[in-house]
């Protein structure tokens, strides 16, 4: 129950729908997408981007699949940015498992925000401002940094192939901390190596006057006999296991986390509290404008991540506007969105458009769409669900959940798994048989059969206007 953990009462016939408020200063990576999603470990495609049939928990959906495939290389190729890209099929045909296998593909360094659209109604943080934190926390800084040297220590050694080979041209670059100490030798005939491989370990001396460079073997207490060299010459060792050292660090932060440790009123505890409240558009115009310096100078690069957004006919036309003008945005991660809806209004207006979005946001949308599932499909999918959930099903038992999952719906049949599992354990039955779905089947009721059971006895129920139907007739 842990991974579902809501338990809705209502006394209501038909109720409008309404937004859910949820605290948005709580992480905006939505938890409760994980646990329902987590047999997926990718997109399952191979290397030439062709969907597996089965593959990294993901079954069918192949052609939505290989878009999903298409636009990851284009992210991973750090080549697009400001895109929108909106994935529309109906309810559990697998838009937010492909949302999470593209997440779980992308790795550490491309930053990945999930969110589902009613997160961003909150009472505390307006909501461009939820929506401008989500999309600032999606663009990825990496920062190159030096780490602390010490004096002298050699930084970089870079042999040429043509050099090891034995030939007489070829380069040799040696860099150390210490700054009159770097060589760089393109091109040149480089004395005493031109036969030898310099290999990592070996010593090699430097005369820092005419850059003449010597192999002198692989102990250091030989090379120290070369004292006679003079004062001028410099002993470095070439590096154990490899000939090529750089002593940079790259980190990854967001650009959010940058704009909260630079605010003033929150200061970068509130990192961990996530209690950041509204960041003034003064700090973010600094720090835009700090970025962009790091980046002509080098020391930083952009990496625009992912901001995913899931049940996105729930935002209304100002977040619409909001979401159109942040694309075109200097800094823009590639925006994400899922629905499944048809014809609906566009919430805020009284406009009827495809997915509730309005026509611009569409226009610039490439769309993905996904597929009902075929019965064997479903089945997979059930299958691989409880062997993640640790429970066994026998054949018979998979059989009559696959025909309830393509009857009714799979992730009605997905929840069923659970349910029956804690029926069997209470028989003392370590697998789930056939009996255990069809009890887990009449204790509760999928929408199909809820809706006919509101059609018999709605007369009992609260009605919108907040009355009850009782009967005074005798
Ligand atoms: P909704 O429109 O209701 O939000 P959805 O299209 O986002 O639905 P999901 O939540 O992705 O549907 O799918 C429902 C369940 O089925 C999830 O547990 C998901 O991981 C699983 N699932 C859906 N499609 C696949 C698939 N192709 N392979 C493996 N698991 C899948």
């Amino acid at each position: 129950i842990t991974q579902r953990g809501i338990i809705l009462c209502t006394n209501m016939y038909f109720f409008p729908q309404s937004i859910t408020t949820s605290d948005p200063n709580k992480d905006l990576q939505a938890l409760s997408l994980i646990a329902a999603h987590s047999h997926i470990s990718g997109l399952g495609l191979d290397d030439n981007l062709q969907p597996r049939e089965a593959s990294q928990g993901m079954v069918g959906q192949l052609t939505a699949r290989k878009a999903a495939g298409v636009i990851l290389k284009m992210i991973q190729a750090g080549k697009i940015a400001g895109r929108a890209v909106l994935i529309a099929g109906p309810p559990s045909t697998g838009k937010t498992a492909i949302a999470t296998g593209m997440a779980q593909s992308l790795g550490p360094d491309v930053p990945f925000t999930a969110l589902a659209a009613s997160e961003i109604f909150s009472l505390e943080l307006s909501k461009t401002e939820a929506l401008t934190q989500a999309f600032r926390r999606s663009i990825g800084i990496k920062i190159k940094e030096e780490t602390e040297l010490i004096e002298g220590e050699v930084v970089e050694i870079q042999i040429d192939r043509s050099i090891t080979g034995g030939h007489k041209q070829g380069k040799l670059t040696i860099r150390t901390t210490d700054m009159e100490t770097i060589y760089e030798l393109g091109n040149k005939m480089i004395d005493g190596l031109q036969k030898e491989k310099v290999l990592a370990g070996d010593i090699i001396s430097i005369d820092k006057a005419s850059g003449k460079i010597t192999k002198l073997g692989r102990s250091y207490t030989r090379a120290r006999d070369y004292d006679a060299m003079g004062p001028n010459t410099k002993f470095v060792q070439c590096p154990e296991g490899e000939l090529q050292k750089r002593k940079e660090v790259v980190h990854t932060v967001s650009l959010h986390e940058i704009d909260v440790i630079n605010s003033r009123s929150q200061g970068f505890l509130a990192l961990f509290s996530g209690d950041t409240g509204e960041i003034r558009p003064e700090v973010r115009d600094q720090i835009n404008t700090k970025v962009a310096e790091w980046r002509e100078e080098g020391k930083a690069e952009i990496s625009p991540g992912v901001l995913f957004i899931d049940e996105v006919h729930m935002l209304d036309i100002e977040c619409f506007a909001f979401i159109n003008r942040a694309l075109e945005d200097e800094f823009s991660p590639i925006v994400i969105m899922a629905t499944n809806r048809g014809i609906s209004k566009t919430r805020g207006t009284s406009y009827m458009s495809p997915h509730g979005l309005p026509a611009d946001l569409l226009d610039r949308s490439i769309i993905i769409r996904t597929e009902p599932y075929s019965e064997e499909e479903v089945g997979q999918i059930l299958s691989i669900r409880a062997q993640e959930e640790e429970v066994e099903l026998d054949a018979g038992a998979l059989a009559l959940l696959t025909k309830i999952g393509a009857e009714t719906s799979l992730r009605y049949a997905a929840n069923l798994i659970s349910v029956a599992n804690q029926i069997a354990v209470k028989k003392r039955s370590s697998v789930v048989t056939t009996d255990c779905i069809k009890k887990a089947y009449v204790l509760f009721l999928d929408s199909g059969r809820s809706v006919q059971f509101l059609d018999e006895f709605s007369d009992q129920y609260i009605n919108d206007d907040g009355k009850v139907k009782i009967s005074t007739e005798v």
